[in-house]
């Protein structure tokens, strides 16, 4: 079964029409990691002390979709979408505002993140499975929380941390082995699938600044000064984000959702995970003692 989804997630990001700008038929995401976390994982219930007590776990998904005792979670297939490279070059060129390629990728783009997720349900349910998407479950809700700032009832990146497929960053992204420039996703299944293995050191091993105190080019590359090396200012970059970057994307691109992603697109970590030598012994000083991820 792990063969057929992984066949029928890839096939759908190559093939669907809605993977492609409308005008010059190029991808808006390239070809997918994927990974598979198991849904009693003890991360999911760690989570709601590291996030809050808010965040669901597979099992309450599947209960909630199938009825209690009926749903049954026992995987949580996670994949990425790397943003396209003309699309990361587009972006690259930017100060201020983002591309109208990263614009409409960030629109369309995740509407087609959507449809994937419909996809894999229908896929799996076809083949006699149990299956829900937590972002469309109807138990997904954004949640402004006194201790971290805005989150939500499901983070997908923290699924895919758990899936193996990378780590977060001092931007608050998630570091890939296609890099930061992604939009990610996830669906619960009572089908078992082997897990991914979690190969990295630490939840911030892939970001520079938490491997050995350098970089910081997202902290530089930022318009408004949201990052610094204390972390990501959530209500700065979402004031800037809501406010003068989507008044701009309403009028020069006509959408009305677009995150400006500098901080994703000319750094190190934009299509990798960037190179530099561990330092011996694991973890940095640096990391030890950070914030809950
Ligand atoms: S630009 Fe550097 S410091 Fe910022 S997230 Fe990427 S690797 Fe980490
Ligand atoms: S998305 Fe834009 S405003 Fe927000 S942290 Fe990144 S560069 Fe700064």
């Amino acid at each position: 079964m792990e063969r057929v989804i992984r066949d029928g997630i890839m096939s759908f990001v190559r093939e669907s029409p809605d993977n492609r700008f409308p005008d010059s038929g190029q991808p808006y995401f390239e070809e997918p990691l994927i990974g598979f976390a198991a849904a009693d994982d003890p991360l999911f219930d760690e989570f709601r002390t590291i996030i809050g007590p808010f965040h669901l776990t597979p099992a309450e998904v599947m209960e909630n979709c199938y009825g209690e005792g009926v749903g049954e979670a026992r995987t949580v297939i996670c994949w990425i979408l790397p943003v396209a490279r003309p699309t990361r070059e587009s972006n690259r060129k930017e100060e201020r505002m983002p591309s109208r390629q990263w614009a409409m990728t960030r629109v369309h783009g995740e509407r087609f993140n959507t449809l994937l997720r419909m996809r894999l349900v229908e896929l799996l349910r076809f083949a006699g499975a149990q299956a829900a998407a937590p972002l469309l479950s109807g138990m997904w809700r954004p949640v402004m929380d006194s201790r971290i700032g805005m989150a939500s009832t499901w983070s997908e990146r923290h699924a895919a941390y758990v899936a193996g497929l990378g780590t977060f960053s001092l931007s608050d992204g998630f570091i890939t082995d296609r890099g930061i420039a992604h939009r990610c996703g996830s669906v619960i299944t009572s089908v078992p699938v082997q897990p991914t293995a979690r190969t990295c050191n630490d939840p911030w091993s892939n970001c520079l600044f938490f491997r050995d105190g350098s970089c910081c080019q997202c902290v530089r590359r930022c318009p408004v000064g949201a990052i610094s090396r204390e972390g990501h200012d959530k209500e700065k970059c979402r004031a800037y984000c809501y406010g003068e970057v989507r008044n701009s994307a309403i009028e020069l691109y006509g959408v009305t959702e677009a995150g400006c992603g500098l901080c994703q697109t000319r750094v190190p970590c934009e299509s990798r995970v960037p190179a530099a030598p561990e330092r011996p012994g694991g973890a940095s000083p640096v990391t030890q003692g950070i914030r809950p991820f």
